[in-house]
């Protein structure tokens, strides 16, 4: 029973896919949030993340909690194409960033510093914030996880427990 259910949840869910060569991205071609992540209907799986769903369909497991991200390898965040996504935190996303794109440093306000590490809290790559804001990955990053001025990550954790995460920040 759970399991023909299953199955039809997936075959519409890959019918909405722009499925290419195994390299290729694979984009998602129905609905979008504004940070260009796919979304679909919550479904057997507990998902609403199009990229997190197709990772799990594919490992042919139901996705793992929320604190646990399917991180793109592609920077691609419509991408669904299942091998250029792992599971992993968003400690390791930054690992992966700040390696790949050094950035540039610039002081930030604690202020402004600490509105950047809740949206990472709520889950917005460091890749996507800096992108977004045009602050330093790799300070993002080493804020997110409390390796400098370790106060702002304390203070981030602290609003983010009293408030739901709704706004939206634009700094620049
Ligand atoms: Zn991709």
């Amino acid at each position: 029973m759970r399991k023909v259910r299953a199955e039809e949840v997936e075959a519409h869910f890959w019918a909405k896919v722009d499925v290419r060569g195994e390299d290729d991205c694979w984009e998602w071609q129905a609905g979008k949030n504004q940070r260009g992540y796919g979304f679909i209907r919550r479904n057997i799986y507990g998902t609403s993340a199009a990229h997190r769903f197709a990772l799990a369909s594919h490992q042919g497991i139901e996705p793992p909690p929320t604190d646990v991200f399917a991180l793109h390898s592609c920077d691609n965040p419509g991408c669904v194409n299942p091998s250029h996504l792992r599971w992993g935190s968003n400690q390791d996303n930054c690992k992966d960033r700040s390696e790949r794109n050094p950035g540039y440093s610039k002081w930030v306000e604690d202020e402004d510093a600490i509105h950047l590490v809740r949206r990472c809290l709520a889950g917005e790559s460091a890749y996507a914030v800096g992108k977004a804001t045009g602050i330093s990955r790799t300070a993002i990053c080493n804020w997110l996880k409390g390796k400098s001025r370790p106060e702002i990550l304390a203070r981030a954790r602290e609003l983010a427990g009293q408030e739901p995460q709704t706004e939206q920040l634009s700094l620049f």
